[in-house]
């Protein structure tokens, strides 16, 4: 634990380097990092940590050799020219633990751009937030892990241990940048996501996992003076995405519940994302294409989620109501177990104390109906793991939102989890 003179020089220097976040996040909003659109965010990561004294690499994503790892998810595009970008400090003596902290750059669509108060790849302050699509989710984390450790380079520190930093790709459709970055690291003492918190900042202590299925529909096209003749691929859709609803309900009930999730009476969400299909406003559409995410309560695993979803095809596929349509699935997108943070682990214990001694209050447990990139260091390293991030607001909705003084609190909790769990050298 460093002593109150370095933990006020670490303040002090956070402190100062407020503004130069400010203006780091908003121009990481300035990127519109959908899927396929990362490179430039990613450049301007490798260059922030260039800032920071290291020397940035990139990590790419082999589809064909994660393609055996259990925690891989089957991808959505082509992994070339969006490699993920790694940064990592090391220490002249080696004394304390190693810490990893990712974050990714990736945002998800902006949606009717005419609902947002202001553009949503223009970063926009109004009332101590920053709006903007990503501003939470997560680039204001990106922002509080570099200047995390900036402020512990101003205070003329360093970290006592291997520090790990990286941005990485596709959190929100797969979770393979993460998966391909952490294999190709050494092994960390911890690993932080400073993903946001539901409304404060908060601690994450589980997550759901997740499964993507597209199911594409053949019905029979007709003319619609014959439309008895025809079987309609999109009601067909329709029918199909409404029998996941009982699923959810299902897989909501009390005993299948996790004890994680004891407080949450709807952890597990379907969610019909994507609708696509018909031909013509005059003919019975012959084929239609659903995109669902469906939840994974932790202990019940994704690829059981995947056998039932399997299964209520096929069991749709003979209902006499869908007329013989023709039903298929495929699945591309999050393959994805769900994960347990256990707030007593030593990461989780610290992030807490130094949570309490910068904001004065207990650090809220939050159990995540959504998922993130943590779970890989969990389940499939062993590595204890969890995530910790500033306040945020309607991420993934409209007018999504970070507030100023929360991404500055989290840098700071950041900054003394760095320096408590590391330990701290004077820098070079
Ligand atoms: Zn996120």
């Amino acid at each position: 634990m460093p002593d109150p003179g370095i933990r006020r020089a670490i303040l002090e220097a956070a402190t100062a380097l407020e503004p130069e976040a400010v203006e780091r996040l908003a121009a990481l909003v300035r990127h519109r990092s959908v899927l396929g659109e990362e490179a430039s965010c990613l450049d301007a990561m490798a260059e922030i940590y260039r800032d920071l004294g290291l020397a940035p690499f990139r990590v790419a994503v082999d589809a064909d050799r994660l393609a055996g790892h259990p925690g891989f998810s089957p991808p959505l595009i082509p992994y070339a020219g969006r490699e993920n970008v790694v940064a990592v400090h090391r220490p002249r003596e080696a004394g304390g633990r190693s810490l990893m902290l990712q974050g990714h750059v990736d945002v998800v669509p902006a949606g009717a751009t005419e609902l947002w108060t202001s553009p949503p790849f223009e970063p926009a302050l109004r009332d101590g937030r920053m709006y903007g699509r990503g501003a939470a989710d997560m680039k204001a984390g990106l922002v509080a892990s570099v200047t995390a450790f900036r402020a512990l380079r101003l205070a003329g520190l360093a970290p006592a241990a291997e520090l790990q930093m990286a941005a990485v790709i596709e959190e929100e459709c797969t979770g393979n940048g993460a998966l391909a970055v952490m294999l190709a690291l050494p092994r960390p003492d911890a690993c932080v996501i400073p993903e946001p918190g539901p409304g404060q900042a908060a601690l994450y202590v589980a997550e759901v996992g997740v499964v993507w299925a597209f199911v594409t529909v053949i019905g029979r096209p007709a003319h619609v003076r014959d439309m008895q003749a025809g079987v309609n691929a999109i009601e067909a859709a329709m029918r199909i995405a409404g029998r996941f609803k009982a699923y959810e309900a299902e897989m909501n009930r009390a005993e299948r519940r996790h004890p994680a999730f004891a407080a949450d009476n709807h952890p597990v969400n379907v969610n019909l994302g994507t609708i696509e299909g018909g031909e013509w406003n005059s003919s019975v559409p012959s084929q239609a294409r659903i995109g669902l995410r469906v939840g994974v309560m932790p202990g019940h695993s994704c690829q059981a989620v995947r056998a039932d979803i399997e299964r209520i095809i096929a069991e749709m596929a003979a209902d006499p109501d869908l007329r013989g349509a023709t039903l298929r699935v495929a699945f591309r997108g999050f393959m994805a177990d769900g994960a347990v943070f256990p707030p007593g682990q030593a990461i989780s214990r610290t992030i807490a104390g130094c949570h309490r001694e910068i904001l004065g209050t207990e650090v809220a447990h939050y159990a995540a109906r959504g998922l993130t990139d943590a779970r890989f260091y969990t389940l499939y390293q062993g590595t204890e793991a969890t995530c910790y991030g500033p306040d945020s607001d309607n991420i993934h909705g409209i007018d999504e939102s970070v507030g100023l003084a929360s991404l500055h609190q989290a840098t700071k909790v950041l900054a003394l989890t760095i320096a408590e769990w590391c330990g701290v050298e004077r820098a070079a």
